[in-house]
């Protein structure tokens, strides 16, 4: 048994829809896992309907970008009641910020004598809305760079000359929204966002959990991350950060957690919302 709370769809970066994504899982023993498309609820339906299907326990999820002193982070919202309105209209404006930001990131990217048009990036994007990933496919699919590391590290990464950002919304925003759409706020892995020292400031806006287990952070982060969680009475939550089959993040499978009850500790948290 095992589970995973943090999973890409073609509705966002990631490579597979929710019911291949749940299909996947199901196959690889996993029978929790969370939906958490970049800033986009569009799979939710999918994901839960694939999960009756195949007897795996799906939660409704989103990971909202944020900026806070400068610096991006990433939220997850697990629970979210996806059919409210705020939180649809919020996404639809974040699909017009992504649109406008890529046209921009084109611009830039011209300016380096990497020609792409939208209808490249857009080839790759499919339904959802358009990340960083599917710009580097573009670039890649046109022979200008040999991998997403490589256009992350030269052209696309924070900081780098073709970098836009989507938004400026701050942390405090969306953990208000996740907490109207009767949802669980928690902060993505801090440790790949430099989170730690925001960590007070963010509980004390309403962040109620802190992804512990991902990829991105060692067996040491997590202890201090435990740490931290039992400090502020947080929920320890974690995931694969899987992009399906997309080169560069695990495969579905390839990280997964032992059955510990995130997932009762989440909805517990969501009950008291209501
Ligand atoms: P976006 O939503 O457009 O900001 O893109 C976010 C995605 O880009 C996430 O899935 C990250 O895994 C990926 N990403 C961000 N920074 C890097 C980097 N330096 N190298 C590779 N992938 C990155
Ligand atoms: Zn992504
Ligand atoms: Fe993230
Ligand atoms: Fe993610």
């Amino acid at each position: 048994m095992g589970i995973d709370l943090h999973i890409h769809t073609i509705f966002s970066d990631g490579t597979l829809s929710p019911y291949e994504t749940v299909e996947m899982a199901k196959e690889k023993g996993i029978d929790g896992l969370a939906i958490t498309d970049h800033d986009e609820i569009g799979g939710v339906k999918e994901g839960l309907e694939a999960g009756e299907k195949f007897g795996v326990k799906v939660v409704p999820g989103a990971e909202f970008s944020a900026k806070y002193n400068e610096k991006t982070l990433h939220i997850l919202g697990y629970f979210v009641d996806y059919e409210n309105p705020k939180l649809i209209e919020f996404v639809a404006q974040m699909k017009e910020a992504r649109l406008s930001r890529t046209i921009k990131i084109i611009d830039k990217l011209a300016e380096q004598g990497l020609y792409i048009t939208l209808a490249d990036v857009q080839e790759n994007a499919g339904i959802g809305g358009i990340g960083r990933p599917h710009i580097a496919t573009a670039l890649i699919n046109k022979g200008f760079i040999k991998d997403a590391h490589t256009a992350f590290n030269l052209y696309l990464g924070d900081g780098k000359p073709c970098h836009i950002s989507k938004s400026n919304i701050g942390p405090e925003v969306i953990i208000q929204l996740i907490k109207e759409a009767k949802g669980v706020p928690v902060l993505a892995h801090p440790n790949l966002n430099k989170m730690d020292v925001y960590i007070p400031e963010l509980v004390e806006m309403g962040m109620r959990g802190v992804e512990v287990w991902t990829p991105s952070q060692s067996q040491k982060e997590v202890k201090r991350y435990l740490e931290i969680v039992k400090k502020y009475n947080l929920i320890a939550t974690g995931g694969s950060d899987s992009h399906g089959t997309r080169p560069g993040y695990p495969q579905i499978g390839e990280f997964s957690l032992p059955y510990i009850d995130m997932i009762g500790e989440l909805e517990k948290e969501k009950n008291l919302n209501i």
